[in-house]
């Protein structure tokens, strides 16, 4: 894995393009730069690691759009230090990312073989503080909570209730994309132990959000 200036050049235009397409926030936007895309990336998929757009993964998954990750990283407004959990690790990048904006990362994954992967890259890569995990995100991770940030990176039908429950109180927040075959992203700030806040913000198209684990 090498991450030449050639590299670091399309990262340049990627942040750039993302600047364009209204990510203001600077922070999120030194953190794309700072991190290779491509290392999450299969050989093949090389080439096009800098261009907005997600790519296949295995196991039927995709690794986001550098859009919608960094829409997604903006709106959690990421503290030092914060403890954040990611449902849906996937490739791993979103996790890379959290960790570089200074977050404690506890990230899940369904399907093993992805899990395995990640894990492997993102400690091969010097993130080995980011804690994965295998299994169904439906139930977040109780051992954990509360956590001051959720995100939550695969098309969900509905809010799980206890990823609700796991946020820090007051001033937690959960985003999550909710829909079918589309979703709009939530925004979900919890106020006090009963009451949230709930913003629906842009549409997106996420993989789905799906029960139990898959072993590969
Ligand atoms: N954040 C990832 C995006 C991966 S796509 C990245 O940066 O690459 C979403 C991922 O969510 C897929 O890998 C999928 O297997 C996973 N997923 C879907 N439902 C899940 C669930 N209930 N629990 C944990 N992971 C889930």
């Amino acid at each position: 894995m090498t991450d030449t200036y050639r590299h670091k050049g399309l990262r340049k235009r990627m942040v750039d393009t993302l600047r364009q397409r209204g990510i203001s926030d600077e922070t999120v936007l030194a953190a794309m730069a700072a991190v290779p895309r491509h290392f999450f990336l299969d050989r093949a998929f090389e080439e096009h690691a800098y261009e907005d757009k997600p790519f296949p993964i295995g196991h039927e998954q995709t690794i986001s759009q550098p859009f919608t990750v960094a829409y997604q990283s903006a709106l959690l407004h990421i503290q030092p230090r914060d403890k954040v959990l990611e449902i849906g690790t996937g490739s791993g990048y979103q996790a890379a990312i959290l960790a570089v904006l200074g977050a404690r990362v506890y990230t899940i994954e369904r399907q093993e073989g992805l899990y395995h992967q990640a894990k492997s890259l993102l400690d091969q890569m010097g993130f080995s503080s980011i804690k994965c995990f295998f299994g169904d995100g439906t139930a977040g991770l109780k051992q954990f909570a509360p956590f001051d940030k959720i995100i939550v990176t695969a098309g969900a039908p509905v809010v799980p209730e206890s990823l609700r429950e796991q946020l820090n109180w007051p001033g937690g927040v959960l985003v999550i994309p909710v829909g079918e075959s589309v979703q709009m992203m939530h925004k979900i700030t919890r106020l006090s132990a009963t009451q949230y806040q709930e913003e629906v913000l842009d549409s997106f198209r996420f993989v789905p959000f799906l029960k139990g684990v898959k072993k590969s």
